[in-house]
Parts: structure tokens; C-alpha cells; sequence
């Protein structure tokens, strides 16, 4: 058994603050302005920086009527991870890797909750120990990782965050921590913090299960595709080949090269598949930084003559078809990590992410939606497709077998219109909408996207019936 505490590595200073989180002259100092990824609904709360269990206990003991919600590196698109009037918890002090055990058949790594994803890569790393599931940004937390249930390039393989955690640690909204697994005394309990958006309670540290790796690359192949049938059925043939996934493709050209999409597929790779220059150091940490964003961009600069351009390049930029190239961590998995605040470009206004998912069995809903969005005028060049495999047991977990799709969607004139088109075609054919990524649902809406909504509440008002943990996205849908 290997004990790792984040002090022994070098790196710890690369759990970067909040970036988030502002606090302009004007507002009281013990108010602070919060929004999500998408820099759209900012509301005002106090901020309470957890340092200790003790100190989250004392936080809940001292919390006023709106209530409490935790909150990690505030990458959440909407509304989640912020109380209007009430407390946030900012829990990315809690950044401690208590323990790696990486010895025997299944390594694992036990970590406070403020720990990011990044900060844990660059530590399991050198045991050769690689995270199951990440998705398409490292800096989250783990709390925010099982708080949303996470989801990666490797769904179709893997599942999700929750389906690897073995155990975590929650403060309930009467002070007691309690361990909780996925078959223990409280499996409900589990399950309903797995995907729960903070809603049960803080996770103050979690165990879970880890992968050996011999290398940091991956072997990737790409491959154009000329429209949408055709990436479907490359997808529906071929993704069993590969653990990892993804399609970018073009959201804004019409006619018969709708749907056209550079889809890229690999697998981790072995040192024997590496160029002999990289066998000497395989597990290499690579992250190139290119800056950071500044917020000196127009509302209007992400518009339909800029995407379209971008759209261009991007499809013609990429190999028609290429087969077992090496590249690294950055450049295969996290490319936006490269360049900091890059949600600036969207300008003031901000924008919204539209990620929903439709049962393989519904392909034709799933191809009305892309018509709509295309058709739309409303541009986004960030479009990501994916085929998710079974879900896990959590009540308020989103993936489910099917297609999913997210789009970067400027907030315009015209574009609630947009999305109240798409999830009626969505909830028609018995998907449902991205919590993590939501800003606007409503909560009859939501009730029709997640049958086992029933399941979640009934939980929650056992562990919290005062309703102690709510966020403005809680108070949103009537959680
Ligand atoms: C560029 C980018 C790409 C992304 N790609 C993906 C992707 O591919 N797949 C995917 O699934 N998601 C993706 N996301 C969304 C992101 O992974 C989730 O929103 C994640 O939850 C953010 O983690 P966080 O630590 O920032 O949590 P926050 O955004 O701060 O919080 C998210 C939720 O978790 C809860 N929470 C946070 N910490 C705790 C805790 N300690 N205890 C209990 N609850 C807690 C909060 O209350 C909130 O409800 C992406 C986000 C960005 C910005």
C-alpha cells in the first residue's frame, strides 16, 4: 500500500482557485457573484471556504433559510452550483489525496473532494494509475464529478464517474458524516448523491477505483464524414472498437453536407505503440498552456459568418483518414484546457449549452433535432456527438443508451424558442436534458425528462426534509 499526500508533488500549486468567483467593489464583502461556465445567470451569496470537516459542519450549523449548496471548480454551464441569497460552499480547499493503493488487482485513490481531476492526474500518473472517466475539461472537482456523474469519450465502455466510485464520505443536513457504497447499508443514499447536483448533502472525500496505464498517449484514427447518415452508421458500426469516442461536427452548413463531421476514436496506448523518443518517459504529463482569454470580446463575435468560417477550416484542416496516430493527453482528450477562460469569446451575454440525450431506437427524433438546430440561424461551433452506453443506477443521472449531442449556443434573441423546440422533440421520444449543462428548464419539463424523479425526492426529504441543500437551479426545478 502506497500512502500520497498533494504535498509530496511538486505540482500542487496546479489546483488552481475558483475562476469564477468575482467579488466587485460595489458588493458587500461578504457577498460574492457566482455564475457558471456559461456566464449567464450570476446571483449574489455568501461564500464559505470549507478548510475541514469541522469547518463544513460549522458552515451548515451556521446556515440561514436559503440554505446551503456546495460548490468545486464551477464549471457547471448553468445554475447548479450557485444559492442565490443563501451559501455557497466552496470546497476546493479540501484538496488532500489521502491515499493511493496501487498495489494488487484493483488500485484506488481516496481523495478529499476539492481535489480536481487535473491536480489527480498529474499525481496517479507516475504509479501509472489513469482516471476511468473524464470529461471534456480537468478542471472539475471530485465532488462536482459525482455531484453531476460525469460523463466522458468512453461512456460507451466505461459509464459514468459514479459507476468507479467504491465509497464516499457525505455530511448530511443533520451534521453526521456518513460512508456510503454502492451495496451498503444505504444504497439509495448512494445512488441519489451519485448525479444529485449537491442535493443530499457535501461529499467531503471520496475512494475510487483507478485503471493501470503504460503510457500518457493514445492511439487515435480520425476520420471525415460527409454528412450526418453517414457518421451515424460509422458510429453504429464501429465505436465497440474503440474506448474512446467523439465527433466534432458542423452545426451550421445546410443541404447535403448537413451533419458533415471529423470523428476521432482511439484507444490508451502501450509503450510498444509509442515512437522510440517517447518510450523513455510514457507516462509524461503532457499539457501545453497557450494564456488566457481576456474579457474584451463583443456579444456578437461568436455569430454565423464566424462560426461558418470556422466550421470550414476546422472539417478542411482535418485528415480525410488517419490511422493509428500518437497524441497526447491535451491534444486527444482537453485541447480547451490549453487556453484559460476561453468562454470569454461569447462576450458578456454568455451562452448556453444544449446537451441531450435520445435512445439509439430514436434516431429520426435525433436527426429533427439536428435539422432544427441547423436550420435554425442560431450558430455553435463546439458540437460534440456521442453514443452512450447502459446508465448507472442513480435516479438523477443523465446517460442513458442513446445519442447524445451538445452544442455552444450564444445567447440570442430568439434562442429559448430554440431549445423549448428541442426538448419537446426530446421528451417525444423518451430523452431527456443535462443537468450540468442546464440553465433553463422548467419543472415539468424536467419531470417528463428523468421518470425516476420520484426515486431522487424521496430520498432527499428523508436525509434533508427542511430542505437544508438547495441551489438556484434546485429552487429552478422544484427539486
Ligand atoms: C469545457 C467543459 C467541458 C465539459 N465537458 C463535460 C463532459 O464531457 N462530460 C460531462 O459530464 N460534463 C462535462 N462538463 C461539465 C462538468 O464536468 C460538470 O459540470 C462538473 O460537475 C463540474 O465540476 P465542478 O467541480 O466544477 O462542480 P461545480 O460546477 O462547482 O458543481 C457541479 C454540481 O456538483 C455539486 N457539487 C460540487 N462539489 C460537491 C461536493 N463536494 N459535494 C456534493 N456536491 C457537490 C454542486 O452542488 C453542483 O450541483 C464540462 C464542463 C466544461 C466547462
Amino acid at each position: 500500500m502506497s500512502w500520497v499526500r498533494m504535498s509530496d508533488f511538486p505540482d500542487t500549486d496546479l489546483m488552481r482557485p475558483s475562476p469564477l468567483v468575482e467579488t466587485p467593489a460595489a458588493i458587500p464583502p461578504e457577498l460574492v457573484e457566482l455564475h457558471g461556465f456559461g456566464r449567464t445567470a450570476t446571483t449574489r451569496s455568501h461564500l464559505a471556504q470549507i478548510d475541514s470537516v469541522a469547518g463544513a459542519i460549522s458552515a451548515l450549523r451556521k446556515a440561514g433559510d436559503r440554505g446551503v449548496v456546495p460548490r468545486g471548480l464551477g464549471s457547471s454551464y448553468g445554475d447548479a452550483a450557485q444559492n442565490a441569497g443563501g451559501t455557497t460552499l466552496d470546497l476546493t480547499n479540501l484538496n488532500q489525496i489521502l491515499q493511493v493503493e496501487a498495489d494488487g488487482e484493483s488500485p484506488t485513490v481516496t481523495a478529499q473532494a476539492g481535489v480536481s481531476l487535473d491536480a489527480l492526474m498529474k499525481a496517479l500518473l507516475p504509479f501509472g494509475l489513469w482516471i476511468p472517466v473524464l470529461p471534456g475539461t480537468r478542471q472539475v472537482t471530485i465532488g462536482g464529478a459525482i455531484g453531476a456523474d460525469v460523463h466522458g469519450k468512453n461512456h460507451h465502455t466505461q459509464g459514468s464517474f459514479g459507476t468507479h466510485v467504491r465509497s464516499l464520505d457525505l455530511l448530511t443536513a443533520d451534521g453526521d458524516v456518513r460512508t456510503l457504497t454502492p451495496a451498503g447499508d444505504d444504497p439509495d443514499l448512494f445512488w441519489a448523491t451519485v448525479g444529485g447536483m449537491g442535493l443530499t448533502g457535501v461529499i467531503l472525500q471520496a475512494t475510487i477505483a483507478v485503471q493501470r496505464t503504460e503510457s500518457a498517449y493514445f492511439v487515435v484514427d480520425t476520420q471525415r464524414c460527409g454528412d450526418l447518415d453517414e457518421l451515424m452508421a460509422t458510429m453504429s458500426q464501429g465505436d465497440e472498437d474503440y474506448t474512446y469516442s467523439v465527433a466534432w461536427f458542423d452545426a451550421v452548413t445546410r443541404g447535403k453536407h448537413l451533419g458533415r463531421a471529423v470523428l476521432t476514436r482511439g484507444n490508451k496506448a502501450k509503450v510498444a505503440d509509442l515512437p522510440v523518443k517517447l518510450r523513455t518517459e510514457p507516462l509524461k504529463f503532457v499539457a501545453p498552456s497557450y494564456g488566457t482569454v481576456p474579457e474584451v470580446f463583443p456579444n456578437r463575435m461568436i455569430n454565423r459568418a464566424t462560426v461558418k468560417a470556422f466550421s470550414e477550416l476546422w472539417f478542411r484542416k482535418a485528415p480525410k483518414h488517419k490511422v493509428g496516430e500518437i497524441q497526447n493527453i491535451t491534444s486527444f482528450f482537453h485541447p480547451l484546457d490549453s487556453v484559460t477562460d476561453w468562454n470569454n469569446v461569447y462576450g458578456s451575454n454568455g451562452f448556453l449549452q444544449y446537451q441531450f440525450v435520445v435512445p439509439f431506437s430514436e434516431h429520426e427524433a435525433f436527426r429533427r433535432c439536428v435539422h432544427l438546430i441547423v436550420g435554425s440561424g442560431h450558430p455553435s461551433f463546439l458540437n460534440v456527438l456521442k453514443r452512450f452506453g447502459p446508465g448507472d443506477p442513480a435516479p438523477l443521472s443523465f446517460p442513458m443508451p442513446g445519442w447524445t449531442l451538445t452544442v455552444d449556443l450564444p445567447i440570442s434573441e430568439g434562442l429559448d424558442r430554440l431549445c423549448t423546440s428541442l426538448d419537446e422533440l426530446v421528451v417525444g421520444a423518451g430523452g431527456g436534458c443535462y443537468l450540468a449543462k442546464d440553465s433553463r428548464l422548467g419543472p415539468e419539463t424536467l419531470r417528463q425528462m428523468y421518470p425516476r424523479l420520484d426515486d431522487f425526492l424521496a430520498v432527499r426529504h428523508r436525509v434533508d426534509p427542511d430542505s437544508m441543500f438547495t441551489s438556484d437551479l434546485a429552487r429552478r426545478l422544484r427539486l
